[in-house]
């Protein structure tokens, strides 16, 4: 029993451990598996940690933590070639900030991370300038995210640091190129518009006055077609830098247009400080400045409106600059005017002028006068000055110093001009049927007029179908017409001389007086303005100069008629001078044709 119990012991123990070895094997299975799992994990946790190494040692970026609790800070090599600093001891937050970072940005980096930290903003991002070892700007975008202990407290916080200097530069070209004019470098009219609102916001909100400047060059395009655009360019650039000379703020210098230029000036104290700026700038240009060795003379037109006495926005601060301006190109240019509320009061008349003007045409309310040209010598009449005369149904009788600009600006001059050139031609062949004589009969022509496409063609079908006699008509230009389109307006007026038109200068003596255009223009006639007739009676000076034109002309065989001619002792004066025609109320005034023609057929001769 004991060898069987024993027997069947040994037997049981055997199964058993059977057991435990199947056991231990399978556990010993596991336990390989398990090992080759963590073999594996640690392989990949090894390639992980390869990865992340080289993706911070490829990166561009700076990768950075900051150990909160103990102050430290680890920074990636990135670092050394971003800074040009070796990363060592010093390499901590307190270093950055102190010696790094600009000065100008400190604040606004200290702002940024405190609004992060109080949570405030969701991430933490900041754009900065650091100064590299080399002494070197660049432009750093930093951003982060921290992490918290329990109670909340930032413990840790990491991120990248990127060197945006490069997009930087891009974008301060592209602004560059949006907000700066090529050619000067000054701010652009985009530019312009922005600092004005800014300038008008700042001077409400301050209770002040701000006053916007328009500097337009008179004879710019003058220089451009005589020296060349290099000239013109190295000019406007020349007075780009002289501007910014003279202002408060060179900043607020623009180029606005293509031979403009404003100014704002802030903080005005009063009119006179304007005024005393402008004086500024008309004596910039009093003297000729040098360009490569030739000295030219230019002139300005400046007009200022002061905000918010001319007007409380933007919008109509510039309206009444411009109206302002318009003014000073109308009385002379070369001066300074300061905008004023009649100024918006002559615009509107001017408007109104526009409109009844369109009318007048169809509603024939035009009539055109007769004003004699009576010769020094003989008394007898060479001729007439056909001069316009408007009665308006709604505005009552307009004087053409009034509504002649109105219509040269609208075009309206051209159908306008060309009714007067057809009444004439047709009193001509009448008065000429009628079998009167005289010489001329003389049309005033705008420059408007002659830049008009069909202008000589129209000139030329009128003469031909009232069989206008040749050299019985005569064209009175300004010296205005050669100042533009030089060549062109040539070309022109000796085509229509050889068609048989005849032309006078007209107003000599009021604009450039050049003796050189009147051997360059085929005229045969001068008109000295009014403005010397008057001052033949007291001026020593003003006699001299009207005695020598008058020999001048003579000597370029043209014959010279004075204007507005209105006292005995004018005509003495200048019957002494050998002035041949004389025009004027002292003869006659202008007068209805059927008056005029009472003077030809009494064959008036005036007594001398
Ligand atoms: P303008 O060509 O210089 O004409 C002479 C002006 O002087 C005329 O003024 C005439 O009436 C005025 N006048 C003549 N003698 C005297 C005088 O002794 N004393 C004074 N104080 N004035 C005198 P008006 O008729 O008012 O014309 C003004 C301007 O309008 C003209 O100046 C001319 O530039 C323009 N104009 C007149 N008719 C026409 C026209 O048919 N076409 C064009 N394009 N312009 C015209
Ligand atoms: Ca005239
Ligand atoms: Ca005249």
């Amino acid at each position: 029993m004991k060898n069987n119990k024993t027997g069947l012991k040994i037997k049981q123990s055997d199964e058993e451990l059977s057991d435990v070895y199947e056991e231990l094997l399978a556990a010993e299975e596991e336990l390989r598996e398990q090992y080759k799992e963590l073999q594996k994990s640690e392989e990949l946790l090894r390639k992980s940690e390869e990865r992340y190494k080289l993706a911070i040692d490829g990166a561009n970026d700076v990768i950075w933590e900051w150990d909160i609790e103990h102050n430290k800070l680890f920074v990636s090599d990135k670092w050394t070639s971003i800074t040009g600093y070796e990363i060592n001891n010093n390499t901590s937050i307190k270093f950055i900030l102190d010696n790094l970072i600009d000065p100008d940005d400190k604040n606004a980096v200290i702002h940024d991370l405190r609004e992060y930290f109080t949570e405030k903003t969701p991430y933490y991002s900041s754009e900065f300038r650091i100064r590299t070892k080399a002494g070197k700007y660049r432009w750093i975008f930093n951003r982060g995210k921290v992490r918290r202990n329990n109670e909340g407290r930032p413990i840790i916080m990491s991120g990248s640091m990127s060197d945006i200097t490069e997009r930087k530069k891009s974008q301060e070209m592209v602004r560059h190129l949006a907000y700066y004019d090529s050619l000067t470098n000054l701010p652009n009219r985009a530019f312009f518009m922005d600092k004005l609102n800014n300038a008008i916001k700042e001077s409400k909100n301050m209770n002040k006055r701000c006053a916007v400047i328009f500097i337009d060059l008179d004879d710019f395009k003058r220089i451009n077609d005589t020296l060349g655009h290099s000239y013109g360019d190295e000019l406007l650039k020349i007075i780009g830098v002289l501007l910014r000379i003279c202002a408060k703020d060179p900043e607020s210098v623009a180029r606005t247009g293509g031979d403009e230029f404003s100014v704002i000036l802030n903080n005005v104290s009063d009119a006179n400080e304007v005024s005393c700026y402008c004086e500024k700038i008309v004596n910039l240009f009093k003297i000729p400045l040098e360009i490569w060795e030739k000295h030219i003379y230019s002139s300005a037109s400046i007009a200022a409106a002061v905000f918010p006495d001319d007007g409380d926005d933007a919008d109509s601060i510039l309206k009444n600059v411009d109206v302002a301006m318009h003014k000073v190109k109308e009385s002379g240019k070369n001066k300074y005017i300061f905008y004023n509320n009649s100024m918006r009061d002559e615009l509107l008349r001017r408007a109104e002028i526009d409109r009844a003007l369109r009318d007048a045409l169809a509603g024939n309310e035009f009539n055109i006068y007769y004003q004699p040209q009576v010769d020094v010598k003989t008394g007898r009449i060479r001729g007439f000055e056909a001069l316009l005369r408007w009665k308006s149904k709604t505005l009552g009788f307009v004087s053409p110093s009034e509504f002649i600009g109105v219509a040269e600006e609208t075009g309206l001059i051209i159908p306008i001009g060309e009714q007067v050139l057809r009444r004439v031609c047709w009193q001509n062949k009448v008065w000429r049927g009628k079998g009167y004589s005289y010489d001329i009969l003389a049309i005033n022509v705008s420059p408007v007029q002659m830049r008009s496409q069909n202008f000589s063609n129209t000139v030329k079908e009128i003469i031909n179908k009232t069989q206008t006699k040749r050299d019985t008509i005569e064209f009175e230009i300004t010296e205005s017409v050669l100042m533009e389109y030089t060549d062109y307006n040539l070309k022109l007026i000796n085509e229509l001389k050889d068609a048989g038109i005849k032309f006078a200068l007209d107003d000599f003596g009021t604009e450039y007086s050049s003796l050189n255009y009147l051997k360059l223009l085929p005229i045969s006639t001068l008109k000295i303005d009014k403005s010397f007739v008057d001052q033949l009676k007291n001026s020593i000076v003003e006699r001299a100069i009207n005695s020598n034109i008058i020999n001048l002309a003579h000597s370029l065989n043209l014959s010279v008629v004075a204007e507005g001619v209105e006292e005995g002792e004018q005509v003495e004066i200048l019957k002494d001078m050998n002035c041949d025609e004389i025009q004027g109320f002292y003869y006659s005034k202008p007068l209805p044709a059927a008056e005029a023609e009472k003077l030809l057929s009494a064959q008036k001769t005036f007594s001398i």
